[in-house]
């Protein structure tokens, strides 16, 4: 059994049943017997049975946001307003797919020449099969989402594991699939922590889908790569912001970013994890931040006024207080926060650091919380080789009044998405990517609807007589 703890006041809320290897051996079976008949099904009552699955979301949206704040802490307002953005990605989906997978004639050949053959040459997107989603607890709807769709839509069978943290989300979500007619054996969670994953990966699979962190990430590529399963990473993120001297409204500026760190209490995978400010500008900015920041509401993360919750996480106190602690000792100046929050419940203070440098935690590997550090920068070129200076590649965000003076700095750093004057967002019709340990291929856009399917090439010759 697993026990789920609600982050707020780290009381048991449920237990929930597990899975061992001999059911995970047994579901992983079952999805391989029925995947053919699903993918034989015409594309539209797929969609349709999608479609029946995103109107029971919109339904129940009040809750199964309820459900997700209560085992992650998410603050209600965010919870409703993830699923409410998950159903626009369903739309995005489903409009879209036909475009995608549609047979495609590379060649023709109707040379009328008596006695010649005619030639096409064909290209189909045929789905992977059994595929496996390993899924992550900080947006489990957004992250399930880009994968199980798409997955489903191409003609897949999906063997779904939600994170241990977001268990009843799982539960939901799949229970949400069942009702809406899509075949139990065809959507299938599979419930547990990380024993239950590798077990998983023990099963014959066409494709492994993971949402996570490069630690786990880079066991799953090697689990992945043994039986030769195509194989995604969505990983973490250090993800850069530079505000260049030219930016005039700073207080806008600076609200933008604080929302960019704080939002989901800082973790997203592409939430802003360091923040680079021109000199000229830079007492301005953090004067303008620290104010954003304070007027946070934190606390009880089912009222909707609140905007920071608990960390969904108990250990992720000890990992925060860590880099606050590493970071002071290098010379780093405190702000604001740096600390848990006195009670019951898993909260942290929100925490700003100045006088960081990159030889900091705090700067280089991934927070995943409500701690940011500020630098000062005198340079373009010294802003850009910073936001370099690190071994994941999400995304980074330029704040300036110059198009093309931002687009020039952000050609030259390191990352699967750009920003202008904008940070820690995601549309559906963009490709989301990560470089070096921020991971392997594309969710979303076209691509990441492409990417559940293979194709295969047709050499067709009518005969000549
Ligand atoms: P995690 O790596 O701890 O766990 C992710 C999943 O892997 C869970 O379901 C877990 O049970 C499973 N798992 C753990 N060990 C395993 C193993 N040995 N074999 C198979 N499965 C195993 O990550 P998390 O804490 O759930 O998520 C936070 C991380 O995810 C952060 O690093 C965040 O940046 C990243 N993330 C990335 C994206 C993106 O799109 N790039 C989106 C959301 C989250």
């Amino acid at each position: 059994m697993l026990s789920i703890i609600n982050p707020a006041t780290a009381a048991p809320m449920a237990e929930i049943a597990v899975d061992n290897a001999t059911a995970v051996q047994r579901k992983a079976a079952v999805a391989r017997a029925a995947q053919p008949t699903w993918a034989a099904l015409p594309l539209t009552e797929r969609i349709s049975l999608i479609h029946q699955f995103r109107q029971l979301l919109q339904q129940q949206q009040s809750r199964l946001a309820a459900i997700l704040t209560a085992e992650t802490g998410k603050p209600i307002a965010q919870a409703e307003a993830e699923i409410g953005a998950t159903l626009e990605r369903i739309d995005f989906f489903t409009a879209q797919v036909a475009a995608v997978i549609t047979p495609t004639i590379a060649h023709q050949d109707c040379s009328s020449v008596p006695g010649s053959a005619r030639l096409e040459e064909v290209i189909t997107h045929e789905p992977l099969g059994v595929v496996a989603n390993i899924s992550a607890w900080n947006y489990p709807y957004f992250v399930g989402a880009n994968v199980f769709i798409p997955a489903l839509l191409t003609g897949n069978a999906v063997l779904y594991k939600p994170s241990e943290f977001a268990s009843l989300t799982g539960q939901a979500i799949a229970d949400l699939f069942h009702t809406a007619g899509v075949p139990p054996d065809i959507f299938v969670p599979v419930m547990g922590g990380g024993a239950i994953g590798a077990a998983l990966l023990e099963q014959p699979l066409d494709g492994v889908f993971f949402t996570g962190s490069y630690a786990t990430g880079k066991k799953i590529a090697a689990a992945a790569a043994a039986q030769l399963a195509k194989m995604q990473l969505e990983l973490g993120g250090k993800d850069p912001a530079y505000v260049c001297n030219d930016v005039t409204d700073v207080p806008a500026t600076a609200a933008a970013l604080a929302d960019g760190a704080f939002y989901n209490n800082g973790q997203s995978c592409c939430a802003v994890e360091r923040i680079y400010v021109h000199a000229e500008i830079y007492d301005a900015f953090l004067t303008a931040f620290l104010a954003a920041v304070q007027a946070f509401k934190m606390g009880d993360p089912t009222d909707p006024d609140t905007y920071l919750g608990p960390l969904s996480r108990q250990p992720h106190l000890e990992a925060l207080e860590g880099q606050v602690k590493d970071a002071i000792a290098q010379g780093a100046t405190l702000q604001t926060g740096g600390h848990r929050v006195e009670g019951t419940g898993w909260y942290f203070a929100p925490t700003v650091l100045t006088e960081v440098t990159a030889e900091m935690a705090v700067m280089r590997a991934e927070t995943f919380g409500p701690v940011i550090g500020i630098q000062k920068v005198t340079s373009d070129e010294a802003a850009i080789a910073l936001m370099n200076d690190t071994d994941y590649g999400l995304t980074a965000a330029v704040y300036s009044r110059d198009r093309q003076r931002a687009q020039a700095i952000l050609s030259q750093v390191k990352s699967g998405t750009a920003y202008w004057n904008c940070c820690d967002r995601v549309s559906p019709r963009l490709p989301w990517s990560g470089r070096g340990h921020s991971g392997l291929g594309t969710t979303l856009s076209l691509e990441g609807i492409r990417t559940f399917t293979q194709s295969r090439g047709w050499h067709l010759k009518a005969p000549s007589s």
